[in-house]
């Protein structure tokens, strides 16, 4: 059995006392369970705080994006030896925004996920299609080919330990969620493609998430498809009391 995996990515929100109040009230209520990981995506400068807080609690605290150097003139950016040594655990890469407005591409998404493991820190890789190339019928084909880039590489043992997010670009921050079902064909597709990329054993191992207007009210239909093991939630993972609900879902 797969847990499931809850990742609330805050995007570009909240301030540093905000921040700080929500793992507060979060840390002591996510559930310590084999069967679910609750993971919250925070921008850099919250980063040292939110580790030290949730030190001895189930939470995780992820960056949501990083460079692949390990060090030199790369102004503005944060490498993964950065994050590691804040204890920083997973990172967020080739999220929909980053590729659309930060020339994110999958060859850098690539380095990114080979320089996370160097340094031990476990990618979360997305992918997803836009609104066109959803109406074209194109879904499947340029998600197996951001699959098979962003993998490109990684041992089978990497592959196991990679959380997949699909997040279908219209279904992000518009409220319009991918039928469970649509979801569900895709994250199924995905799978398949980690399966021809390693293995069967790979395949069953690795996390796919679905990210794009998940909420409370749509999240257990969602997680009670075969191949969907958590979320990638933006809007609904800024307030404690709908975060929370998230996890308990996947309980
Ligand atoms: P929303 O949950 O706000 O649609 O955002 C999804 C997302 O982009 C998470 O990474």
């Amino acid at each position: 059995m797969r847990k499931k995996v809850i990742a609330g990515n805050w995007k570009m929100n909240k301030v540093l006392s905000e921040a700080n109040e929500f793992v507060e009230e979060v840390k002591s209520k996510v559930p310590t369970s084999d069967r679910v990981e609750a993971i919250v995506c925070a921008p850099f400068p919250f980063l040292p705080s939110l580790v030290e807080k949730t030190q001895g609690s189930s939470v995780k605290v992820a960056a949501q994006n990083m460079h692949f150097e390990d060090n030199g003139a790369f102004t503005g950016e944060v490498s993964p030896v950065m994050l590691k040594d804040l204890g920083v655990t997973h990172v967020v890469l080739g999220h929909s925004e980053r590729r659309e407005l930060f020339a994110e591409t999958d060859e850098t998404v690539n380095k990114k996920a080979h320089a996370a493991f160097n340094h031990g820190l476990t990618p979360i890789v997305c992918v997803g299609e836009t609104l066109e190339q959803r109406e074209a019928n194109e879904t499947k084909q340029l998600v197996e080919q951001q699959v098979k880039k962003a993998l490109e590489g990684l041992s089978d043992e990497q592959v196991a330990n990679t959380i997949i997010a699909y997040e279908p670009i219209w279904a992000i921050g518009t409220g319009k969620t991918a039928s469970s079902e649509d979801a569900n064909e895709v994250c199924a597709h995905v799978r398949t493609v980690v399966k021809e990329i390693t293995s069967a054993d790979t395949a069953d191992q690795v996390i796919i998430q679905y990210g794009g207007s998940v909420k409370p009210a749509n999240v257990d239909e969602l997680l009670a498809q075969s191949d969907i093991d958590g979320a990638l939630v933006g809007g609904a993972s800024l307030e404690a009391d709908s975060f929370l609900q998230l996890v308990e879902a996947g309980t």
